[in-house]
This record gives C-alpha cells, structure tokens and sequence, in this order.
C-alpha cells in the first residue's frame, strides 16, 4: 500500500501488513526518544506510540476506516507540513470543523506537531456558532468537511480574514460555491512529498487545544489548555486507572468536550485503538449497547446519562458477556438506580466516577464498589483529589470550610487551565491566589469534605447546567433569545427528574407582537446548538419577581414543573 494513500478498511489492515518503510520514516519525526517514563507534549506522546506500535491500528471509525500509528503519524507529518507552509506556528490556533472521522484524529496530531493548538467546535451546531468561536480563536487554518465549508464561509464574521482551509471528503452539494482557491483537498494534502520542516519547539506551557464552552453572557468562552495540563491529566490516568495497554478505547464524545481528551490521548499513552462514535451511533443507546458488544470495546467512557440508556435498553446477556474492563462515567450525577442496573450487568468492571471542569480537566474520582448496597440511595462521591493537583472547599469569603460543611470547591495545580482564550475579565472572576502565591481555580461548584478529603457534590452555585452531560449555561439560551426583535424579557429555568433535564423559557412579549412559538424555536435552532433549544416554551404577561425585583428563578422553576 502507497504509505500516503486515504485510511483503509479494517478488513485490509489485517490483510496487509504494513511496511517497515513507514517504521523507518517515522524514526525521522521523533526528537525526544529518552526513556523517560513521561512524555515531554502530546506531540511526544503520540511520536513514541508510532515508534513503538507502528503497525497497531491507533483509530477506527464508525464506517470501519483506520488507520495504524504509523499511517496516522504519516497524515499527521503531511498536514504540519501543509500547515507550516502557510505560516502556521508555535501557538498559532486551527480549527477543526468536522465529523469525528480518522481524517479529524489525524489532523488534530498534525496540528500539534505543527507546534500550534487544535480549536475543535460542534459540526452539528448552527455553523454561525462555529464560525463565532473560529473567528474569536483566530484560527490560521481549519480542516473542514467538504460538505460544511459554503455554510461555514457564508456565517463567517465579518470583517476579519478568512483562515485557508484543508477540505475533506467531497461535497455533493451542486448548488453550493466551489472551494476558494488557496483551500487544500485533504488528498492532496496528504499525497504532497514537499520535505517535512524541522518540528517547531514545544514547551510544557503551549497551547495544545481549546474547548469552548457555554458562556453566561450569550458568547461561548474558549478554555485554553496546555500541553502540560493534558499531560497531568493523562499521567494520573495511566497510574491510576490503569487502562489495559494496546486496549480498545471507545470515543463517545465529541472533540469539543473534554472526555475526548482521554479517548485521544490516553489511547496513545497505552498504544491502544480508539473507536470513534459518530454524532448519530452515540444518541441511540441500543445500537451503542451493539456496538459495545460487537467492537469488543476494552475501556468506556461517557456521560452517566448515555450509559444508564445503554443498560436500560441495551441486550443484558451479550452487553454482559462484552463486559468492558474498564467504565469510565464524568460531567454530571450518575443517579444510583440507574447505575446499580448497570452495576448488575457489569459486576466485574472496573467502574469510577470522574469529576472536574473542563477548566481542570477530571480532578477528583472515586472508585464504584462492586456491590451497591440496595439501601443506598444517594448517588456516591465525586471522590478524591488527583494527583498532583489539590482541593479546597471554601466559603463566600475565600476561608477553609471544616469537614462536614458546604463550600465551593476551588483546585490548584498543574492540569488547571491557563485561562478564557482573550477574556482577562473572566480569569479575574475564577482565579485568586492564596497568601503563598498559589493559583486556585473556583469551580463553581458546591461540595462537602465528608472527614477523609472525599468529597460529595451538591450543585452548582450559578446557573450553569447539565443536559445529557453537555455543559449549558441558562444564560446563554436566554441572550440567543432576547436577540429576536419582539422579545421583552426571558428567564430560562432547567429542572431535572427521572427521565433528564428539561429546559424551560419564559418569555414576555413587547406590547401588540405576536407570541409565536415557531419563531423562538427557529431563532435558538439558528443560534444554539440542539441540546440547548428549550424544551417548553411559555409565554407570560409579566415575569414574576423577587421582593428586590430581581426575576423570581424559584418561582419559575416551580412554575416549569408544573407544566411539564
Ligand atoms: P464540563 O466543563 O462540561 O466538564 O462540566 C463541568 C461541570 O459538570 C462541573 O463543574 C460539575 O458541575 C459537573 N460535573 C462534572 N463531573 C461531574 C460528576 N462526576 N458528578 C457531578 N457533576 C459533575
């Protein structure tokens, strides 16, 4: 097989043992080859992995597409290559605008090892809200799908240059305008045999990625992470979970959401393979239960939401006879009903709970028992700190809270952010530093220390939510709405039951204009993506109000369970 031809079939790959050649170039690419047990960046990280299992499939996608460490390492040289040509550099930013695929996988190491940071953003989301966040992050270049490139320039902001673009896949849109003339076919991108430029210098505080996430004001904020954050994260993961090596790793999430961090990377560290669920495989529980099952998936990792659906409505004997070794759940509570049914499917697996904010990365876990008391019904703990980051819990005023108290979480330490990509203002509001000069980062969220630093999680001290594990701040939902002309006040309010979270607006209309429904639904499908769309929409003659004036949120939430 030509070394620069597209991903193959899996089929192939077990048919056509790959050739020493792409072992030997690969030797050219890495610049840190030192035992250390620790990676130096990402770019490391993923360098050893081909150097090691060249020949190890590293991605799978839905369509049965993969490719080995090897070829993906190969891809990934082609578009640093095709990156740095166009002026691509140390901490410049590119974005990703695509549907999880091996073409995404490699473009995302390609970015790296171009030195720059990888923007990836919702391909499913109104793409004026992609094209808003690409714009904020001042992309250079963003690897998009054929088929989302027109509707991707038609949003994008103007004034402000327009980014080159690499094209994937071929668009059978007729209608649309034919690829700017400076954009790259991914083929040829890949096929191009200019010489690979020396690999820019990283350093452990680079940029490596940024992942937006729902911003209060109505602009989504960008979470600048570095490579030394990822790496104190993907560290902690191979110590402490212990990941199978050469395992099967599941890829649920999106790339924008930080569980993909460890489906990526955490794949890499163990040389295992990551199976990438697309946008539609990964909202139907009982095709996912399938695939569990006939992918022989080693190591899971979701929202709890997804994997109590998948127990519900998943076959019990073949998800139990695929059990994976290792079940990872993160971004809101797992409720314990629904988590002792999947307990009894998988009572040999090795299940935790993961906390943290995208801000910190997973920073506190705890370990799920084999047997769930049936007297329990309290969801467990959020668990302990990782190493080597560090937790408090403290009051209004920024002091220790004992044990046995509710406070707000707060975090220091290596895998903490370094900050909203151009928002200063917003680093203000969630770090302080403490009388030694330490970095804390507020979570926003409300835990209490049970005696034995374990902490268990009470809520939030804002609005922020979670529906289906996706972060949403109400705030947001509430800006996309006040932007249609005839809107007078909005209050949105989430409630959550049995069967998730529902989202419900509130709205005033100005005096004479008409309450349509229709066009609220289509102003938010336009501006936000569909998990934020609200599920109720109630019209009011007035927003009820606190005896300080201020809109009764309480009122409303009761208000919403009623009338859902
Ligand atoms: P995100 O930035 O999307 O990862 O969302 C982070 C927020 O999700 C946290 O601040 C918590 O409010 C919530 N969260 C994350 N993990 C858990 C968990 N295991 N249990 C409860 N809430 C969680």
């Amino acid at each position: 097989m030509d070394a620069f031809s597209p991903p193959r079939e899996v089929a192939d790959l077990a048919t056509d043992p790959p050739t020493e050649a792409i072992h030997d170039n690969l030797r050219d690419y890495v610049f840190d080859e030192s035992d250390s047990p620790r990676a130096a960046n990402l770019r490391d990280l993923f360098d050893r992995a081909a150097l090691r299992e060249p020949n190890r499939v590293a991605v799978e996608d839905e369509r049965n597409r993969a490719a080995t460490y090897g070829e993906l390492a190969r891809f990934a040289d082609r578009i640093a290559t095709r990156l740095s040509r166009w002026g691509v550099d140390r901490g410049d930013r590119v974005g990703l605008f695509l549907p999880k695929c091996v073409e995404g996988v490699a473009a995302i190491h390609g970015i790296l090892r171009a030195g720059a940071a990888y923007v990836p953003v919702d391909p499913t989301a109104p793409p004026a809200r992609g094209a808003g966040i690409l714009a904020d992050a001042a992309v250079k270049a963003v690897v998009v799908a054929a088929d989302r490139l027109a509707e991707l320039r038609r949003a994008w902001p103007s004034p402000g240059p327009e980014p080159r673009f690499i094209v994937v896949g071929a668009n059978e849109n007729a209608d649309d305008e034919p690829i700017p003339p400076d954009a790259a076919a991914w083929d040829d991108v890949i096929a191009d045999l200019a010489p690979s430029p020396l690999p820019a210098p990283i350093a452990p505080a680079d940029l490596a990625y940024i992942l937006y996430t729902s911003g209060s004001t109505g602009v989504p904020k960008g979470v600048m992470l570095s490579h030394e954050n990822a790496l104190t994260f993907i560290d902690w993961c191979v110590r402490a979970l212990d990941p199978p090596a050469g395992g099967r790793f599941s890829s649920h999430a999106p790339f924008h959401f930080d569980l993909s961090i460890f489906d990526l990377f955490v794949s890499c560290a163990r040389g295992g393979t990551v199976l990438l669920i697309g946008e539609t495989l990964s909202k139907d529980p009982t095709a996912l239960a399938r695939f569990i099952v006939d992918r022989s998936i080693d190591v899971w990792y979701s929202a709890p939401s997804i994997l109590a659906l998948i127990a519900e409505r998943g076959d019990r004997e073949s998800l139990a006879a695929a059990a994976p070794r290792l079940v990872l759940f993160a971004g809101e509570v797992f409720p314990i009903k629904p988590l002792r049914v999947l307990r009894s499917i998988w009572p040999e697996s090795t299940l935790w709970n993961l906390y943290g904010p995208t801000e910190t990365n997973v920073c506190t876990a705890f370990p799920i028992p084999r047997m769930i008391a049936p007297t329990r019904t309290d969801p467990y703990p959020i668990g302990r700190v990782c190493a080597p980051l560090s937790a408090r819990v403290i009051d209004d005023e920024g002091r220790d809270v004992p044990p046995g108290v509710q406070g707000e979480l707060v975090i220091s330490g290596p895998g903490v952010m370094r900050g909203y990509f151009g928002r200063p203002d917003l680093d203000s509001r969630v770090f302080f530093r403490d009388q030694d000069g330490v970095r804390w980062y507020r979570t926003g969220d409300l835990v209490v220390d049970d005696g034995s630093t374990c902490f268990t999680f009470h809520g939030r001290r804002d609005r922020m939510i979670k529906k289906r594990g996706y972060r949403i701040e109400l705030g947001e939902i509430e800006s996309a709405i006040y932007r249609l002309d005839d809107v007078e006040r909005v209050a949105v309010v989430a409630r959550s039951g049995d069967s998730g979270t529902t989202i419900t607006a509130f709205l005033t209309m100005k005096p004479d204009a008409k309450k349509s429904l229709i066009a609220v639904k289509r102003r938010c499908s336009e501006l936000l993506p569909a998990y934020m769309i609200p599920d109720s929409i109630v019209f009011l003659g007035d927003l009820p109000k606190t005896s300080t004036d201020k809109v009764d949120y309480q009122r409303l939430g009761a208000l919403a369970s009623a009338t859902i």
